[in-house]
């Protein structure tokens, strides 16, 4: 360890722009061993480690590098999978340069931080393609059931744990596909589908039950739920997409994003392409709104479709961008174009196709609620051509009570009122997870939520058992 002195960070191969906007294939190779070695040797093994302190799992990281350091990779696993039920999705799609990573000591000393992100997807993949990875089987059978609504993240990070307590799971999802934004929100070249696929069949190995194409609240009721269940989860992620306020609804070339990624990762996957002609790029002057990780998804799917110019426009400057720089960056070698300090005002069309936008450029004026600095008017006013206009401006929840016919409490974002340390709604055998309960955020974040909500599961249909036989 402590090599960080004589050996320089590398990450793995990365594609080149050129040939990697040319597919949909994941864009970071994997390490070999002596990368790998070479990499994790670096860690300096410090005495407070602050990679674990800002990882939502806090993944025991110093750890499973040293085991990497040392050749021991069986051991590295069970350390990372101890906390974490899906390392190889973090290893890939967690904001590392905002965690573990923006916050390692030898970043903070000059010398670039430790490869985490690459390093656990190396453990991982490593660990499934020498069977290390086994079906989950458990010897008790306490004969309880749990529902979960919705099979993201946090639905099977909760289910993972769940059947290894030895309760009987079952996975409503109103789907076609499992998966939840890992399978239809986050695009094939940031996390592969067949990793998630691959999760999605060993959890059925290990004995969990889905229903795909069931939506409760239509094709069956909450109430059945709570009448055949001893416990139910509610993890069904956030997805009313925020708009612009410019009477888009009338505008049929002005999508929402995850319509369009929807779209592509569905031919990806190799269903038929919709007859909506407005949900591909191709040939086409694409203007995507907004600065965040879907924002960048966007505009880096429709260069792989082969749009004609891709413009991304955003009303703060680079620095105050919400999304992960490394995705900025990766979208800026791969030919898109952006615009700062740009705010839409109006949208130019004709018998509801757009043929232009018009923004006012901004300059930044005063720190805000959110903590950055806001976009000032400067009155000046700019036009650009666009065939497809992309809003990603970010999710709210819709009205959970009115779809399920509850009456849970709800926060003033819509988002299920949950105690942080139990996730249990007011309804004490109800339970929230993910997305619904902290608005849109991370894979990590819905992970973390799974696996400690399955916690308090457990303990709350233990007490029910132990109520039942006093
Ligand atoms: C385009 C995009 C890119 C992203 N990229 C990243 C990234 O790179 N890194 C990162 O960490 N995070 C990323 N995120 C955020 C991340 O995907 C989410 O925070 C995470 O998926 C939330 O997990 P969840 O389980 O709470 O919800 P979801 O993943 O949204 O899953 C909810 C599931 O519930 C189902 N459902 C909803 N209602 C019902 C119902 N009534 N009945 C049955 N099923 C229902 C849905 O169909 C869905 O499958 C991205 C998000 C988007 C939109």
């Amino acid at each position: 360890m402590l090599e960080f002195f004589k050996k320089k960070q590398s990450g793995p191969i990365k594609t080149e722009s050129e040939k990697r906007i040319k597919d949909f294939q994941e864009i970071y190779n994997d390490y070999t061993t002596q990368e790998s070695i070479d990499q994790s040797s670096r860690c300096s093994q410090c005495g407070i480690p602050y990679c674990q302190i800002h990882c939502p799992l806090n993944n025991n990281i110093p750890d499973w590098l040293k085991y990497i350091a040392e050749d021991r990779l069986e051991e590295a696993y069970e350390i990372s999978s101890a906390t974490n039920a899906f390392p190889e999705v973090c290893g890939r799609v967690c904001p590392q340069d905002r965690l573990c990573e923006g916050n390692c000591v030898i970043e903070k000393a000059g010398f670039g931080s430790i490869t985490i992100g690459s390093l656990e997807k190396h453990i991982t993949e490593t660990a499934w393609n020498n069977g290390w990875i086994k079906p989950i089987t458990s010897d008790k059978n306490q004969n309880q059931k749990v529902a979960i609504i919705g099979s993201g993240p946090a639905g099977l990070a909760a289910a993972t744990y769940l059947i290894e307590y030895g309760y009987e799971v079952e996975v409503f999802e109103k789907n076609d596909r499992i998966g939840g934004l890992m399978i239809y929100g986050i695009p094939n070249f940031k996390l592969d589908k067949l990793v998630v696929i691959r999760r999605s069949d060993w959890l059925k190995e290990s004995g969990v039950i889905f229903h795909t194409n069931c939506e409760v609240g239509k094709d069956l009721s909450f109430e059945d739920l709570e009448k055949k269940f001893d416990a139910i989860l509610i993890s069904t992620g956030v997805y009313k997409a925020r708009s612009l306020n410019l009477n888009t609804e009338t505008v049929s070339n002005s999508i929402p994003a995850l319509e369009y990624l929807i779209e592509s990762n569905k031919v990806g996957l190799g269903d038929k392409p919709s007859r909506n002609s407005h949900l591909s790029a191709k040939n086409k002057k694409v203007i995507v709104i907004g600065g965040g990780d879907t924002a960048m998804d966007c505009v880096r799917t429709a260069v792989r479709q082969e749009a004609s110019e891709v413009i991304c426009l955003y009303r703060r400057n680079k620095e105050n961008m919400p999304g992960s720089a490394r995705e900025v960056t990766n979208a800026e070698q791969e030919g898109v174009k952006f615009k700062w300090l740009s705010v839409p005002s109006k949208i130019v069309q004709q018998k509801g196709i757009a043929s232009s936008l018009v923004y006012k450029v901004a300059e930044l004026g005063e720190v805000d609620e959110s903590g950055r600095r806001s976009p000032v008017d400067t009155g000046i006013e700019e036009t650009l051509k666009s065939d497809l206009i992309i809003e990603a401006l970010g999710f709210q929840p819709e009205n959970i009570n009115e779809k399920f016919n509850t009456n849970l409490n709800l926060t003033g974002w819509g988002t299920i009122k949950v105690d942080f340390n139990k996730f249990q709604t007011s309804n004490p055998k109800v339970f929230a997870a993910g997305d619904i309960v902290r608005g849109a955020s991370l894979v990590v974040w819905a992970i973390h939520d799974g696996r400690e909500v399955a916690k308090t599961i457990k303990q709350f249909l233990e007490n029910k058992k132990v109520k039942k036989a006093s």
